[in-house]
């Protein structure tokens, strides 16, 4: 992976490129707090955990969303990177996500999957 390039398309990427929906504005503002290991894991590669590829949210209770994955891109080739897990949340490389607008060598991970409370 390059991790001076990922942060270079962390940097670049503003926050209305990404989906506008209620349950994404909500991945977008609770993610960082609510898995601070998450977020201390992604950040080595330069992946900002604020700035989600894709996420599939579903209601899992009146107070909570379940996000069955949220998916990042990683720039460089995928060698080097080793799948995981932290605590409960799956850390891998997926070949299943929506095409990407980006020509240079990338991948996508997703982590999956998150639970976060709504408002
Ligand atoms: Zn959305």
């Amino acid at each position: 992976m390059d991790i001076e390039k990922t942060k270079e398309y962390y940097a670049q990427l503003d926050y209305s490129d990404l989906c506008q929906c209620d349950d994404c504005k909500n991945y977008v503002k609770k993610i960082k707090a609510s898995y601070p290991l998450i977020d201390d894991y992604l950040s080595q590669f330069g992946i900002d955990i604020t700035k989600p590829f894709e996420t599939a949210p579903v209601d899992f209770d009146e107070e909570t969303i379940m996000y069955l994955m949220a998916q990042y891109i990683v720039m460089g080739e995928s060698d080097g990177f080793e799948n995981t897990k932290i605590n409960d949340v799956e850390i891998f490389i997926t070949e299943s996500h929506p095409m990407t607008s980006i020509t240079e060598p990338h991948f996508v991970i997703e982590i999956c999957p998150v639970y976060l409370k709504k408002n």
